[in-house]
């Protein structure tokens, strides 16, 4: 497959989101990056963008909440190419009632190839990536090659 480069900007759109049992483990984490995080852009689905605007004093797009379409928006906004990071402490341990948005959020997230991480190590790991603080060049797949390809009633 022929990919194609997009330019991530220094300063970056990063979408927050935490199921319920997470959220107290999110906004922690928020408040050790805090500084970090400032140099960006952020959004979140509606509770946790309450909690860490109230947490961290650092505003944030706040959307729908979760279960009432904010994963789908924040989906949206990474098709769209409005998002460059995905930051989803989701719950392995409880059943949530909108599970297929949360694996369509998941899913676009790879789709688009946006770096994404799902607990505190990880979450580490990419606020200490040079990336964060640089631009950088996302390969992303040539869909429209695809599309002529495998899909010729979408190419059309
Ligand atoms: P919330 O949504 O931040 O509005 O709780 C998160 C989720 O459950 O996906």
């Amino acid at each position: 497959m022929e990919y194609q480069e997009v330019k991530m900007p220094k300063r970056k759109n990063i979408a927050l989101v935490a199921h319920d049992h997470k959220k107290a483990e999110l906004v922690e984490w928020t408040k050790r990056h805090r500084e970090q995080l400032a140099e960006h852009i952020l959004f979140a689905t509606g509770t946790t963008g309450a909690l860490i605007e109230k947490e961290t004093k650092l505003p944030v797009e706040k959307l729908r909440s979760g279960p009432l379409g904010g994963d789908l928006e924040i989906g949206a906004k990474i098709s769209e190419g409005e998002i460059d990071c995905l930051v989803f402490f989701w719950d392995p341990l409880a059943a949530q009632p909108h599970d297929p948005d949360v694996r369509a959020l998941l899913r676009i997230a790879v789709v688009w190839n946006i770096p994404v991480v799902s607990n505190l190590a990880s979450a580490d790991f990419m606020f200490s990536s040079p990336f964060m603080k640089s631009e950088y060049a996302r390969q992303v797949p040539d869909y429209e090659e695809k599309k002529r390809k495998d899909w010729p009633l979408r190419g059309a």
